[in-house]
């Protein structure tokens, strides 16, 4: 006689067990992980009529889609019971298993008009890989670090699944659900055209990752978002200052309150931030890169110093088209200047 049979959704929810809580009325928050600095990712689930809608999906891992399936199941949901599948915006723990869970619950995903332009060519291919590359040695990563970057971002590849969506989701598109009204706010700034949805009714901002409680949101420039991201930014949090919010639940970490005052402390720390990259200008011109180090030192794993360097870079954006700093080309890299 073999060991007593235990029923598959059993594993599952022991491999994996559901972390779900109530978001709002007739919305809940699932807590997903992630295989990162960064372990867990918030996917949102709304009842609407005699199903249900998803925001975001994590990461296309074997253990989230446990994870999400165990939840789900708590409510008495499915993947049959999801009838839409929204996503806010093309970082891989939000869209990483939109295509997986697309087949499994036999439903559309839409996202905004803008991020869906950019997903397609985003996949592992030698193209993104080339654009990515040219932009890391415009701004003095040795070539050593691009090789290594590279095939750290092809290991990875795995996690997020190439997708084509269904559809797009305007700016102020207002979504039904049985709780009342999600409304699709732009939210550049941590990526081109990220979405927050937010409910009138109930005064909660499903705040994405625009605003999260414990860390600050990455604000970067990247080869598919060059101009000023952090100008957009600025302009988001100007947006979400106005709303009348009671409660914010965001992508990462748990509900809070006090938006305005998050904001306020964020945008100082952005204005700091400034300062701190041109005080590293004082002497010689230096390429974005190697600003990089000096601010966030230089004893940080790669992907680190990749997010370093874009962050560096949206603070330069923003301070040339202030006239604060300048861009020159010293032996084809771009280097930075104070004029
Ligand atoms: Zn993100």
């Amino acid at each position: 006689m073999g060991p007593p049979r235990t029923p598959l959704r059993t594993l599952a929810s022991q491999l994996s067990p559901p972390k779900i809580w109530p978001a709002a009325d007739g919305a809940w928050q699932i807590r997903l992980p992630l295989p990162w600095t960064l372990a867990s990712v918030n996917v949102f689930l709304f009842k609407r009529g005699d199903g249900y809608l998803l925001l975001d999906s994590g990461i296309r891992t074997d253990e989230s889609l446990q994870s999400l399936e165990a939840s789900l199941a708590t409510v008495g949901a499915g993947w049959g019971s999801i009838r839409e599948i929204l996503v806010s915006h093309l970082h891989p723990d939000h869209i990483g298993a939109a295509a997986e869970l697309r087949r499994r619950c036999a439903a559309p995903v839409r996202m905004p008009f803008g991020e869906a332009e950019l997903v397609r060519p985003l996949g592992p291919d030698r193209k993104y890989f080339a654009e990515a590359a040219a932009f890391l040695l415009d701004h003095g990563v040795p070539v050593e670090h691009v090789e290594q970057m590279r095939r750290s971002a092809a290991a990875g590849s795995h996690t997020s699944e190439r997708i084509d969506v269904d559809g797009g989701i305007a700016d102020g598109e207002r979504i039904e659900f049985d709780g009342g009204t999600l409304e699709a706010i732009p939210a550049p700034g941590h990526s081109p055209s990220q979405l927050c949805f937010y409910c009138r009714e109930q005064k909660v901002l499903f705040s994405t990752d625009a605003i999260l409680p414990t860390v600050t949101p990455n604000i970067g420039v990247h080869w598919f978002y060059q101009d000023d991201p952090l100008g957009d930014y600025f302009q988001t949090l100007s947006a979400l200052h106005r709303l009348e919010v009671e409660r914010v639940v965001p992508s990462h970490g748990r509900p809070f309150e006090g938006h305005r005052e998050w904001i306020e402390n964020t945008r100082q720390h952005h204005r700091n931030r400034c300062d701190s990259i041109a005080e590293t200008l004082d002497s010689e011109p230096k390429n974005a890169y190697a600003i990089a180090g000096q601010v966030w030192g230089e004893d940080r794993n790669l992907l680190d110093r990749r997010f370093a360097m874009a962050e560096s870079l949206s603070h330069l954006h923003y301070m040339a088209l202030e006239g604060r700093v300048s861009r020159v080309l010293v032996a084809g890299v771009t280097h930075w200047t104070r004029p």
